[in-house]
């Protein structure tokens, strides 16, 4: 018993997955850094939690760009779309915007988190976003999940889970496949509710 959940907690490095504090309001970044500095249990056993935070902490103080991400999500509501918004960051500054657009622009492939890589690799003339954050409403599908390693996405972070259609921490668990060749750092629980929020009004005044 003890060996095998020894076995369990070795640090994963296919797994980078971490989550922000779960909350039902907007993520405090402070106790963000607290969980991962100050873990409740050691079980995550992310032997780089200590150099990553280091890092982050040694750049400039952290900040979220979920509430724009999800400003992004409300246009797709408006426009009549499954509310998913998504920005893409560089430098601290947003270079890619996107919401879904798949029923305007009858393509399948017009998930937020595409629409913003798109104009985000418009914006840098590149096909390769290394040094770029995706942030993101919902857990990414199998598609963005497959767009975002191509892209060399430095860091994902997801707001609500999403266990149906979902390919990070749900479903396929794409990142940590052996056939994955580049893995962003994910955060999760980012602003989930307002996330959550907007998907389910948007499906509850659809059916009504
Ligand atoms: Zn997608």
């Amino acid at each position: 018993m003890s060996d095998s959940r020894r076995k369990d907690s070795a640090p994963n490095r296919k797994s980078a997955v971490r989550q922000a504090p779960r909350q039902n309001s907007p993520v405090l970044m402070s106790s963000f850094y607290a969980a991962n500095l100050f873990p409740a249990t050691s079980s995550s056993g992310h032997s780089r939690d200590f150099a990553l935070i280091a890092a982050v902490m040694a750049t400039d103080p952290f900040h979220s760009f979920m509430p724009q991400a999800l400003e992004q999500a409300r246009q797709a509501a408006d426009a009549g779309e499954v509310p998913v918004g998504a920005v893409i960051v560089h430098q601290g500054a947003i270079i890619g915007r996107g919401y879904n657009l798949t029923r305007t622009d009858n393509d399948p492939s017009s998930h937020a988190e595409i629409v913003a890589i798109r104009q985000a690799c418009r914006a840098l003339k590149t096909d390769r976003l290394e040094d770029c954050d995706l942030w993101v409403t919902l857990e990414p599908c199998t598609m963005c999940a497959g767009v975002i390693a191509h892209a060399r996405i430095k860091r994902l972070y997801y707001g609500a889970a999403d266990p149906k259609g979902g390919a990070v921490d749900s479903g396929v668990h794409f990142f940590a496949a052996a056939t994955c060749h580049h893995a962003p750092e994910v955060y999760a629980g980012f602003e989930e509710v307002e996330a959550a929020n907007l998907l389910q009004d948007f499906f509850k005044n659809r059916r009504a």
